[in-house]
């Protein structure tokens, strides 16, 4: 059975404190919860991630990145390597967010290289695909996210591949408020299953998360998770507060 995820991209915010409190109160609230094939990842900034796996060590909920370099070592002033993610005990890292690919020009190809060094390093990545808007109006949608796919992802063997877990983020519902309807969401999700399960067949594709993320928040989350191909979510600006994060947990 494939595994339910929700997981928490904080993007750059929270201070040291907050952050702190934050990771606690979802920490001790999970604590109180039985939860059945479901998998909790809190994503914060990087000055962070130590804080959260050591908390972590104790609780409920797994560490990821949201980014990475997909070199070992070097002079690449700034970045941070797939070693230091290890060393930190991250075992999750997103992907090709679409601000990452906006605000940093990163391209299907760069991000390929970043998921290769993820998984020589046993972090998963979590790859995030998605349309900005002009595609979606103009019918385009499919052929983006399966060129994004094909670019990042599908030179990997299915051994590689298995590991990955994909986020479906249309662009234009990201930080808008508008998320994509369940219906729209689960049109998608199952585009994206049927491509795995062309390259990849059908065991693989049955058993790979496919989250979905945009304006995605405790009101909305159950129908968004009720639809057939929707293992969870990836969450950003709901995944701030401790109690709606914990309501989107709880909608499966
Ligand atoms: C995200 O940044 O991955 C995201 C889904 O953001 P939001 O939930 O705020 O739309």
């Amino acid at each position: 059975m494939r595994k339910k995820i929700v997981a928490g991209n904080w993007k750059m915010n929270k201070t040291f404190t907050e952050a702190e409190e934050l990771i606690t109160e979802i920490a001790d609230s999970l604590d109180e919860m039985e939860l059945v094939n479901t998998t909790v990842v809190l994503c914060p900034p990087a000055p962070y991630l130590e804080l959260a796996t050591d908390i972590a060590q104790d609780a409920a909920f797994k560490v990821g990145a949201q980014n990475v370099y997909s070199c070992d070592s070097g002079a690449f002033t700034g970045e941070i390597s797939p070693m230091m993610l290890k060393a930190l005990e991250v075992d999750y890292c997103i992907v090709g967010h679409s601000e990452r690919r906006k605000y940093f020009n990163e391209t299907n190809l760069f991000l390929a290289g970043k998921v290769d060094a993820l998984l020589k390093q046993e972090i998963i990545p979590i790859f995030c695909c998605g349309e900005i808007l002009s595609e979606r109006e103009s019918g385009l949608y499919f052929g983006v996210v399966r060129k994004q796919l094909e670019e990042s992802a599908f030179h990997l063997s299915s051994g590689e591949f298995k590991k990955l877990v994909i986020a479906y983020e249309p662009v234009w519902a990201i930080g808008t408020g508008v998320n994509a309807s369940p219906e729209q969401a689960q049109e998608m999700h199952a585009f994206i299953r049927g491509l795995i399960c062309e390259k990849y067949g059908e065991p693989l594709a049955k058993d790979i998360s496919i989250l979905y993320g945009g304006s995605c928040n405790a009101q909305n989350a159950r129908e968004l998770f009720s639809q057939p191909d929707v293992d969870g979510g990836l969450i950003g600006g709901a995944s701030l507060k401790s109690a709606e994060f914990i309501q989107i947990v709880l909608s499966f």
